[in-house]
């Protein structure tokens, strides 16, 4: 029965974080996580990220090139969510990048390499024009 609850319900903002998937435990101690923003991150407000800034860095900074370039949003490339947890996981291959909540075939196929060089190291304003030029010729 949904009843007085739907009713009374306040008219918050629509939930629009259905589409990411969620981490039910801290990653870092694996508490059970509570609110919206913990299991955004998978990790609790008390475990401090395990990812590389500097890394994490790069990867926004390429982001931002690749959004730039292809004039889409750049949450459209990937949300921050799917940014820290690649950050975070560490991906070596485009095999253990797709495990990552967020990234599906289409997004692989287009950021998969640039991504995976950002990862190792690659200048992010160069992986970033190597990737929009390959996503120029492709024939979606
Ligand atoms: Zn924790």
């Amino acid at each position: 029965m949904l009843g007085e609850q739907a009713r009374s319900r306040p008219k918050a903002k629509p939930v629009r974080e259905r589409r990411v998937a969620r981490a039910s435990k801290c990653a870092g101690c694996g508490r059970d996580l509570t609110t919206a923003a913990e299991r955004k991150v998978g990790r609790c407000a008390d475990c401090p990220p395990t990812y590389d800034v500097a890394q994490f860095e790069a990867l926004k900074a390429w982001r931002l090139a690749v959004a730039r370039a292809t004039s889409v949003p750049a949450f459209v490339v990937f949300t921050d969510a799917t940014l820290t947890a690649i950050a975070e996981k560490r991906p070596a291959s485009e095999a253990q990048l797709r495990q990552i909540a967020g990234v599906g075939t289409t997004k692989l196929e287009r950021y998969g390499a640039g991504v995976l060089a950002v990862m190792a190291g690659g200048d992010p304003e160069q992986e970033a024009e190597k990737c929009c030029a390959a996503m120029g010729s492709a024939d979606d």
